[in-house]
């Protein structure tokens, strides 16, 4: 029973409110831009080539016109309106859209003498269900409102009391059906709206796996040369310094032969926390592979890589990782100048190879 009645219920869920509302007053506002167009057209040609002499809603139907194309320029201008708010779009599309029902209504009530029909009303209703996306609550409002109008006019100029009577009826019934699809219509808006949600929300952590290293959470070798690739053209185009930090944990495979492959990993975790830990937040860090790190630092001179370098070497040495397992690092450091991202690495590479074979737990850097 009560997962019927959640059924029944249309709600957004609370994280996703904010984002739907802007969308849908977003998607009403165009909507109505649209509708107001297709309206103007068609009652233009109904002016143009019905013999309109005849009808006695001719001049409701100026008013129309005129009041649409007021609308149809100022909807235009908040509809391109960035800055325009969330409640503004909301009510001019809602008061243009209800001004149109109200329209459509009146027509079938001041044609009664020549038609004898609520086509138009009906007309209205399923419209305004079909193309705005309304609250049920809302939509139920609005549309009892026009019921209660039409109920009341329509026997000003309805005098036959069994056509009144059916008209009434009729009205009432498509009133009905109108409202069970103006509530379909926001419901599977709210249906593919969250779907789109948690379908982001999956390539978003699907993106994070292939980017990032699952131990470390740091970006993976191939991402890591493209996010250098990316500094360096942003460095070029800015003409600002780039530099890069290749660090490796000294004699790891000792670790990992007293502690085991498992203990190995966590050291590796531990590692990559002091260096994201030491580095600024716009830095950039990686692992290159095995016990291997990458540091890309952007706006940042060779020297002042040097001092982070030798910054992060102390804190490596004078921390306990698990286990009270205590490792060294050692670190080569470059300068973009030029070269491609590759040739910038194997500088890098270069001094690290130079650090280890000077007796590691040092950073050594070109000259
Ligand atoms: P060096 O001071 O010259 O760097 O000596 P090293 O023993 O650290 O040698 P090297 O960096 O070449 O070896 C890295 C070792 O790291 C080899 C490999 O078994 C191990 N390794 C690579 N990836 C992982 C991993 O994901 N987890 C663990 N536990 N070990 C890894
Ligand atoms: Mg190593």
């Amino acid at each position: 029973m009560k997962d019927m009645l959640r059924k029944l219920v249309t709600r957004v869920p609370r994280e996703y409110r904010d984002e739907f509302f802007e969308e849908i007053y977003r998607h009403n506002l165009f909507r109505t831009i649209i509708a107001a167009l297709v309206f103007i057209i068609a009652e233009m040609c109904i002016i143009l080539f019905l013999r309109h002499d005849t009808y006695n809603t001719i001049d409701l139907i100026y008013i129309a016109i005129a009041a649409s194309c007021v609308y149809f320029p100022v909807m235009c201008v908040i509809y391109r309106k960035k800055t325009a708010s969330r409640t503004l779009r909301k009510t001019v599309s809602i008061i243009y859209a209800c001004g149109l029902l109200v329209f459509f209504c009146a027509i079938a009530i001041v044609a009664q003498d020549q038609f004898g029909s609520i086509n138009t009303y009906v007309m209205g209703l399923f419209g305004f269900a079909a193309i705005m996306y309304v609250r049920p609550v809302e939509s139920f409002i609005i549309q009892l409102f026009l019921y209660i109008g039409f109920f009341f006019a329509l026997p000003v100029f309805q005098h036959d009391a069994l056509i009144l009577d059916i008209l009434r009826t009729n009205a009432f019934i498509m009133n009905v059906f109108a409202f069970i699809l103006s509530r379909l219509v926001f419901r599977m808006k709210v249906l593919s709206f969250v779907d789109r949600k948690i379908i982001e929300q999956k390539n978003q952590i699907l993106k994070e796996m292939i980017t990032r290293d699952p131990m470390t959470s740091l970006l993976n070798h191939d991402n890591a040369f493209r996010a250098l690739q990316d500094e360096i053209n942003r460095a070029k185009r800015i003409g600002y310094p780039v530099s890069v930090i290749m660090a490796d944990i000294d004699d790891f495979k000792a670790v990992n032969d007293r502690f085991g492959y498992q203990i190995g990993d966590q050291v590796i975790v531990g590692v990559a926390g002091i260096i994201v830990g030491t580095c600024r937040r716009t830095d950039i860090v990686c692992r290159y592979g095995g016990d291997e790190y990458m540091l890309i630092l952007p706006d940042t001179f060779m020297k002042e890589a040097m001092l982070l370098a030798d910054r992060i070497i102390k804190r490596v040495e004078g921390t306990e990782l698990i286990n009270g397992i205590h490792v060294t690092l050692s670190a080569g450091v470059s300068e973009f100048d030029g070269e491609p991202p590759k040739e910038l690495i194997f500088k890098a590479d270069r001094q690290l190879h130079r650090a280890k074979h000077s007796g590691k737990n040092r950073a050594c850097f070109p000259g």
